[in-house]
């Protein structure tokens, strides 16, 4: 499912559209467009270019050299792909940019839970102002105020795109397991020493999964060792716990994150 980093690998393929002219825009499945029609996508993206895109949390927006912006969210399955005009398409390819001659940009995607929303420059940034800040920017003044007077458990915390925007379900987990933290606790209840490692362990998750383009598998990440059929910790091999936590499958070590 794409998190932070994946849709920050797709902001790096939507730069390589930078300055091209979207010469036709084809609609394979209008079941990812969102408030918007086939013919009004078309409309609105013809003849237009791309700008320099931008990312906030799981929100990848394209501005365009009109008044329209290109708002991508990815769901579950979606994904961005640049291709030359002439590779096959994919049979999940819903749109299809052709881009000069050559390329064509494909927004790829099985399950359509989400898709492509064509905004104008004022709501594209009214859609961004609904989240909180980017996890990837994230302050400890912004932590300490999305951890203050939530009694909700710390992954749901973590998880809510008004409060930290990027983060999903196994960013939250590793996250969580770096600053030793068990995912039940109550935000409000972590002492501030737990808010700095909880910080830390954002930073530095979201270095080495922003470089990789998403939540690597390592063996010495959680996110390698939860796909197992006996999944231990990376850490201290103690066999991980596994229960569903603000309604999403979790995994956390019993001897490093402690229960509430
Ligand atoms: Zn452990």
């Amino acid at each position: 499912m794409p998190e932070l980093p994946d849709v920050e690998g797709y902001r790096r393929v939507l730069r390589g559209a930078r300055g091209r002219t979207i010469r036709s825009v084809t609609v394979r499945d209008a079941g990812v467009l969102r408030g918007v029609s086939a013919a009004g996508l078309e409309r609105g993206l013809r003849g237009r270019r791309f700008r320099e895109p931008y990312r906030h949390g799981k929100w990848l927006l394209a501005p365009t050299d009109g008044e329209q912006v290109l708002a991508f969210h990815f769901g579950m399955t979606g994904a961005l792909v640049l291709s030359r005009s002439d590779e096959p398409p994919h049979p999940y390819d819903r749109v299809v940019l052709a881009l000069g001659d050559d390329l064509e940009l494909r927004y790829r995607d099985q399950r359509k839970l989400k898709g492509l929303r064509l905004e104008d420059r004022a709501s594209a940034r009214r859609l961004v102002a609904r989240l909180g800040p980017d996890a990837a920017d994230l302050t400890r003044q912004d932590l300490t105020a999305v951890l203050e007077h939530r009694r909700a458990r710390i992954k749901a915390v973590l998880l809510d795109q008004s409060a930290v925007a990027g983060l999903g379900n196994l960013l939250a987990d590793e996250i969580l397991w770096r600053a030793r933290v068990h995912p039940a606790r109550r935000a409000s209840d972590l002492t501030s020493a737990e808010g700095d490692r909880v910080l830390a362990g954002t930073r530095r998750v979201l270095r080495t999964a922003v470089r990789d383009g998403r939540v690597p598998p390592r063996r010495s990440w959680l996110t390698g060792r939860r796909d197992r059929v006996h999944p231990d910790c990376p850490r201290c091999a103690t066999p991980l716990r596994h229960r569903a936590v603000a309604g999403r499958s979790t995994y956390w070590c019993p001897h490093c994150q402690p229960e509430p």
